[in-house]
Parts: C-alpha cells; structure tokens; sequence
C-alpha cells in the first residue's frame, strides 16, 4: 500500500498508509477532553499514544484524564442539565440530533479512515458503521419528538372526594457515564449517545484509552451542530481510574457500560454507593447451531463470518459452534477454505477481510486460548498463528472435536477462534440444552430449512438476540442486549430510549 508520512501529535515522524488530507490534519492536531464546551488537558498533565494495530505506528498522543477530571466533566454536565440542556423542547433536541446526522454524512470519510487506524477494522466495516452512527442520530431524533405519557384514572381516595386527573410524564434520568469499549468504538459510543440526549439526559463519556480518536472527532461536532457546553463531556483514560470514578460518582445517575463481564461486575459495585440506574452490555459466547438441512452455500460463509467478523473482536460473535455429524465433514471443510482464503491486512486495504488484533496484549490473550486448544485436544482444523512481522495479527483459526468443558468453548476468547462441537440427535430439546450451556446468553443464531425447526429452537435458546440463517442481525430500531451474565437491559430501539427515561406519575385534583 501507499504511504504517507506525518508529523503526529505525539511530535514524531510516522509511517501510515495512504490517507486523505482531512485524516492526516485530523491526527496533527492535539487531542485533549472535552469539558464544559471546553478542550482540555487533564488535570495531571498526563498523556497517552494511542497507535495503528496494524504497524505499530503511533497515530497521536492523546490526553488523559482522572477522578478530578471526571468531577469536573459531571459537574459540567449536571449544569447543563439543570440548566440550558433542560430548557429545550423536544422537537430543539430533535434539530441538533439531525444536524449531528448531517455533519456526520459530510465527514463520513475522514470517521471511516480514522476508524480503521486507531481500530484496525477492515475499511468496508468501518464505512457501514460510521452510514450506521448518522443513521442513530436521526432514529432518536424522530424517538425524541414522540416522548410521551398517558393518561390513567386517578386513584379511587382521590377522585371518591372530587374530580380528578391521573398523568405520567416521561423525564431524562439526568446526567449519565457512557463506558465505551475498543472494538467498535464509535459505534458503541453513539448507541448509547443519541438516545441519551434525546431522552434530554447530559453525559460524560469515556472512550477505552486504546481507540480515543473517533470520540474525540464526533466531539468536535458536537460543538459544531450547536450542542450547549457541558450537555456532551468526553474524558479519556484508563478504566481504573477514569472509569471507575464515573461508575462510582455520586452525582452521576446512570450508567450504561459495555465491556468484558468481569469489569461489568466491577461497575456494579462501583454504583451501589447511590444506586445508580445500570445498562450492562457485556460478554457472550454465542451458540450458531447448524441443522441436517441447512443451506450449505448459506452456512459456510454465514457460520465463518459469524466467528470472523471484526477478527472475532465482537461481543455477539457466534463462536460455539453445534454442527449435525451428518454434515459435519462438509461443512468443516467448507468453513476451513473459507478461512484459509481470507485476506489478512492493514484495514485500509479494501482487499482486507482479516484487520489485526487491537494491541499485542490481547494478541497474547488470544494465542494463549489457541495454545489450550490444542492442550486440551481439540483438532486444530486450519490457522493457529500468529503472523511474524509489525501488526497484532492472528490467522482465522478453527477447532473441531470441541468438547464442552474446554476453554476454547466456554471462555470469551474476542479474537477468530471458532469451536466447533458435533451433534447426533434429532431431539431439539437436547440440541438447545447444548446451546444453552453457557453462562451468557447475548446472541445466537440456527441455520435450517425448516420453519418448524428454527422457531422451535429460536423459542429454546436462552439469549437476547436470535437469527435464522443469519447471524448477529442488529439493527439502530432492533432491541439489543444479553440474558444471564451477558448484562442488564437492552440497547437500540425504543427499549435504548426508555433506559433513559423516568416516568412520572401525576395525579391532580381539579
Ligand atoms: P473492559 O471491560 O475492561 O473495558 C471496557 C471499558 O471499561 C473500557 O473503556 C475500559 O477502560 C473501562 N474500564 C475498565 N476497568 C473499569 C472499571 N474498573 N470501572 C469502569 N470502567 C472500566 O475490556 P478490555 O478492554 O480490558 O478487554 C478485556 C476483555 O473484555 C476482552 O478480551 C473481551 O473478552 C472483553 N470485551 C468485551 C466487549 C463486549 O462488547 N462484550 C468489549 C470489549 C472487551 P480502558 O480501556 O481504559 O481500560
């Protein structure tokens, strides 16, 4: 590929592919939090580098911020809410909604590259996320002009004595933490966002330290679109500190965190102090079940990509998979050439199905699962290496002859490691207790060309979101969120609207 060289923010000479104008200024620039309406360094002077997956090469340095910057970024953000934020009416929070939409469209290529440097991700994915993020903002804009209660009866003490009125009004819960994993970054953070300032909520955001660079460029937008100062607060930093004293603000009245169960568990604790209201969006370990009568032509791209897209970095990825032993020698051969005709690279490749892992830590993560695999006797199928050379980058890999109790099967492992267990039964019963044999229960999917069959087992399959030949199909309008440890109610829709709402009863006697 092409390259160009730059001067980045962190003041060296870098190496990076071939990018627009507007991307290479983007990353000259300094990057600091967004407080207040403000761009700050943080309170300690510190900074970060955050680097391409891909080379290893340093983007931007990138300030970070503490506790004492979280307390100003929500102190910030409660005046806003008190303040000009709470004062619009719904259809003025719609019309800034929509101009975020429209300023978002006009920069959809500088979002898509930036996304691809700092993510790694392949540049077609990055693009449909960045359409998807315009296309959020103008849902909830529309969600945020039919806000509305209704009407009841008044209790029967009150209106025995006189007439009387029962209503409900929908209120913003306040100010709210939005805690933003890596792996698609802007995207979780806006899923989040819009409906967030539709409800008329004000919000501190933390990016992961890792991928900073597409938050920081929607908050200059923000700004842009006309958005009081305060209502949009962004403080990057590291979990322990930053993120932890967002989830445990005591003037912070919610958060929504998606992340690994784990620290999931760490946020709850973290809220208890003044039992903040919670969105948890966390782990899975999806089953894909493949029926004696699947669509082959269908199942073998759809059950590869089910694992293999995002490089597996992707909490709905369908990476348990349950294969009938009547077609499971076909559809395992199938599934290894796709794998092995996957093209691994720099994201900004458009030939490039395979991008690199987010930072040589998780590469070892990821290897270290690989490396049990074969301990614990799983057949290695195809893949299993990490790629010599700059870049964090590990082959598509499958196991087959998976057992249930093997790491590689219960353990989210976020990279393309596929499991693969065989089935002989026609009992669908037994085949979705398999299914269910997880502690999570966020995705799935059933690949059969059977009606009967796929909402027989989509009814057994304990998790949040179920397809039929097809895996992972969210969508901005379709609720979204984990049963079991996969975390606490859903996101998108009218139910990621409704997390940010209180509802008000009201009872008048006339
Ligand atoms: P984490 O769950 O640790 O991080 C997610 C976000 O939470 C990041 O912004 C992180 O900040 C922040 N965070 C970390 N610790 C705390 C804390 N104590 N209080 C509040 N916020 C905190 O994920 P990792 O990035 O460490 O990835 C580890 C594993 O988690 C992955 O290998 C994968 O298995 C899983 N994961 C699952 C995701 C999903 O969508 N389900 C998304 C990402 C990861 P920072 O990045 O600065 O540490």
């Amino acid at each position: 590929m092409a390259e160009n060289h730059i001067q980045n923010s962190a003041g060296d000479t870098t190496r990076i592919p071939a990018v627009a104008s507007a991307t290479r200024e983007f990353l000259q620039q300094a990057h600091k939090l967004l407080i207040n309406g403000r761009w700050v360094d943080g309170a300690a002077g510190e900074t970060l580098e955050t680097r391409d997956p891909a080379s290893g090469a340093i983007l931007a340095r990138v300030a970070i911020g503490d506790a004492t910057d979280i307390d100003l970024a929500v102190r910030a953000a409660r005046e806003a809410f008190n303040g000009p934020w709470s004062r619009l009416t719904h259809f003025e929070r719609a019309r800034l909604l929509s101009r975020l939409a429209r300023l978002i469209e006009a920069n959809t290529d500088l979002f898509t590259e930036i996304e691809v440097l700092d993510n790694g991700m392949p540049v077609g994915i990055s693009r449909l996320t960045i359409d998807n993020i315009a296309e959020m903002f103008d849902y909830y804009a529309g969600a945020a002009q039919r806000i509305e209660g209704t009407t009841t009866s008044p209790p029967r003490h009150v209106s025995a004595q006189a007439e009387a009125l029962t209503y409900t009004l929908r209120e913003p819960v306040g100010v709210a933490g939005l805690i933003v994993p890596w792996n698609v970054p802007i995207s979780t953070a806006v899923l989040k966002l819009a409906p967030a300032l539709a409800a008329g909520c004000t919000v501190v955001v933390k990016p992961s330290e890792e991928t900073p660079l597409s938050i920081l460029l929607l908050g200059r937008l923000v700004a842009e679109a006309g958005f009081p100062p305060g209502v949009v607060n962004i403080v990057n930093g590291f979990g322990a500190s930053a993120g932890s004293a967002l989830a445990r603000h005591s003037d912070v009245d919610k958060v929504s965190f998606t992340g690994s169960t784990a620290t999931g568990r760490k946020v709850i604790e973290a809220a208890i102090g003044n039992l903040k209201k919670l969105s948890l969006e966390l782990g899975g370990k999806s089953p894909v079940v493949v029926m004696p009568d699947a669509d082959l032509q269908l199942a073998v791209p759809g059950v590869a990509m089910a694992t293999f897209f995002l490089q597996g970095q992707n909490c709905m990825a369908g990476t348990r998979i349950f294969v009938h032993a009547s077609i499971y020698d076909s559809l395992v051969a199938g599934l290894k050439a796709f794998a092995e005709g996957m093209v691994i690279g720099h994201g900004l490749d458009p030939a490039t199905h395979i991008g690199p892992l987010i930072s040589a830590a998780h590469c070892e993560k990821v290897m270290g699962y690989i490396a049990r695999g074969i301990e614990e006797g799983a057949t290695l199928v195809t893949g299993g290496q990490r790629i010599a050379g700059p870049g964090n980058f590990v082959q598509p890999t499958i196991f087959g002859d998976c057992r249930p109790d093997m790491a590689v099967v219960r353990e989210e492992i976020f990279g393309p490691v596929m499991a693969i267990q065989r089935f002989d039964t026609d009992d669908l019963d037994a085949i979705a207790a398999m299914a269910n044999d997880t502690d999570y229960g966020l995705s799935g999917s059933v690949w059969t060309r059977d009606l009967s069959t796929a909402h027989a087992l989509v009814a057994r399959i304990r998790a949040g979101h179920v397809s039929v030949n097809c895996h992972g199909a969210v969508g901005t309008n379709i609720p979204f969120g984990g049963y079991g440890q996969s975390g606490w109610g859903r996101e998108f829709g009218q139910e990621g609207l409704d997390a940010y709402l209180e509802t008000k009863a009201v009872t008048v006697q006339l």
